[in-house]
């Protein structure tokens, strides 16, 4: 089925139950209102002459007119194109352009910067943007209802024009998170992430009576898919706490409402859990949630099982090219599995370890390229041949570029990025396993560790090192305290104490940008 089938479904199946709950908006849909505002989209898009295929993009944080839009959008078989509000005008642009969207969805502003200006700068350049909608009210109105009411009988051209989507069609263009350089926009179908949502809420159990307290971005997988599309397949709620993460208003969204669910990537769980207020926070409602993205060190999972209450929380692993999830830890699992391993292959999903060299499949235990196959893989990246045949290979396998080893029982670990691997006069240093070790010493809040360029050894260790609040120690403290008790090339040559790290929107730690800092820093 397509997406906006589904949506007919949960309203058919879980009409009256909460869809979508704002907090800070004050606004609630129940599913069949949800998909009584996708049709009243769909209306004025196809009065519009939206047509399949045709690009519309939403650059907006997350709010309920987000989801409305979205679901609109795809329920025509538009493209989706997800901008990240964080991304300024040029980079804005770019992204307009590149995908030549016919209308675009905005919010007037985000932290205090104004998308109106922006997107008025940039509309004469823009020649396949048509029409501007934004969200919000200013004193002329809104656009958004004067939108939604544009064109209020108009049911069956809806279906119709439902009816000529398929599931293979394309339904979202996301750009990547940026981690490791400019982000590529990946094209991702009904099929591929429709039926992620439901494998992903599979695994956690979701239900009807499940709320989940979702702080990370529609723009991305983990919200749209892992969010909303794992929701909307099991009829469970999202509840959105904020335009952007903020750990007072994720504790007061979980007590109000008593949320079952939480999904973050781990330096939100950090936040949370080194937060002041979190001694008066209420979790007893918490059973479950994703965390993902990023290699959890074991003391924020221990806390975030039992502090937090979230005695069934899985570890996702994913990128966006396959939709995203491929591997996820079982409830049940044990801490140790959940923060050395990202758990065991999702259904109709083939994995394999390659060799990088020779493109073998490696014995289990050793490390190597981890490669996906199956439903979720994307069909490409956004008219972009060159780098879609560099990523999947003409047997359909997406390489991944992570290193990971198979456990004999089935588990994955993901040992670090080929591209973050750090080469020290040929010896291969994978970074997490420094980051490890660091964030063992309790003055210790984040380590992130990559490589410099070194005249002698090629590459050199560096360490940014976030310190608890409170503690005391200096660079050269800690570079003393490294010694031996890890191997002398390991221990960082460079180490930065920090009070923050560059991060994408969706709060994943920009490695690049901390290499481009340090260089500049440094020179
Ligand atoms: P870009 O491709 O633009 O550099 P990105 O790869 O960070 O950005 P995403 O698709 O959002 O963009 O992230 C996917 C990547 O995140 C994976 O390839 C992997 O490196 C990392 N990742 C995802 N989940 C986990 C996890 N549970 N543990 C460790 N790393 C993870
Ligand atoms: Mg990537």
């Amino acid at each position: 089925v397509t997406i906006g089938e589904a949506l007919r479904d949960a309203a058919a199946r879980y009409g009256e139950g909460d869809a979508i709950v704002s907090v800070f908006q004050g606004q609630r849909l129940t599913y069949a209102e949800l998909d009584r505002d996708a049709d009243r989209v769909a209306g004025a898009l196809i009065a519009m002459g939206i047509r399949k295929g045709d690009r519309i993009a939403i650059w907006s944080a997350n709010k309920i007119e987000w989801l409305v839009a979205h679901h609109g959008a795809v329920r025509v078989g538009a493209v989706v194109v997800t901008v990240n509000p964080a991304l300024r005008q040029e980079e804005a642009r770019h992204v307009l352009a590149d995908s030549g969207s016919r209308l675009v969805f905005a919010a007037r502003a985000f932290r205090g910067y104004s998308f109106v200006s922006a997107l008025e700068n940039m509309r004469s350049a823009l020649s396949d943007l048509e029409e501007i909608i934004y969200f919000d009210f200013d004193d002329t109105g809104s656009d958004w209802f004067e939108f939604l009411n544009r064109s209020p009988q108009n049911r069956r051209r809806v279906e119709e024009a439902e009816g000529r989507v398929s599931p293979d069609d394309p339904c979202s263009l996301q750009y990547t998170s940026g981690t490791t350089g400019r982000p590529k926009g990946a094209l991702l179908t009904h099929r591929n992430i429709l039926n992620n949502g439901h494998f992903v809420g599979e695994r956690q159990k979701l239900t009807s009576a499940d709320r989940i307290c979702l702080p990370v971005p529609f723009f991305h997988c983990f919200g749209l898919v892992l969010g909303a599309l794992a929701a909307m397949t099991h009829g469970s709620a999202i509840v959105l706490p904020g335009e952007s993460f903020d750990p007072e208003s994720t504790f007061d969204t979980i007590r109000r409402e008593r949320c079952t669910s939480f999904y973050g990537v781990p330096t939100m769980y950090i936040s949370l859990l080194t937060h002041e207020a979190v001694h008066q926070a209420d979790f007893s409602t918490l059973r479950t949630g994703c965390m993902g993205g990023a290699p959890c060190p074991i003391e924020t999972m221990r806390q975030a099982v039992e502090r937090m209450n979230m005695r069934e929380i899985t570890v996702t692993y994913g990128m966006t090219e396959t939709s995203p999830i491929s591997f996820q830890t079982l409830p049940d699992d044990s801490n140790e599995r959940r923060v050395t391993t990202v758990g065991t292959v999702h259904p109709h999903i083939e994995a394999r370890i390659i060799d990088p060299q020779s493109g073998q499949t490696v014995e289990r235990g050793v490390s190597g390229e981890l490669c996906i196959r199956g439903y979720s893989v994307m069909p490409g990246y956004w008219r972009n041949p060159g780098s879609t045949s560099e990523a999947i290979d003409e047997d359909g396998w997406m390489h991944t570029g992570d290193l990971a080893t198979m456990t004999s029982d089935g588990y994955l670990q993901i040992v670090g990025r080929s591209k973050n691997t750090i080469i020290r006069g040929g010896e291969n240093i994978y970074p997490r396993e420094i980051e490890e070790f660091l964030l063992t010493m309790p003055e210790v809040a984040e380590a992130y560790v990559f490589g410099l360029p070194d005249a002698k050894y090629g590459e050199e260790v560096c360490s940014w090192i976030k310190l608890r609040a409170g503690a005391n120690m200096t660079a050269e403290q800690l570079k003393a305290r490294c010694k031996g008790r890890i191997a002398t090339f390991k221990i960082p040559r460079h180490v930065r104490l920090v009070d923050a790290f560059p991060t994408t929107a969706s709060g994943k730690v920009q490695y690049f940008r901390m290499r481009e800092a340090e260089l500049e820093l440094t020179r």
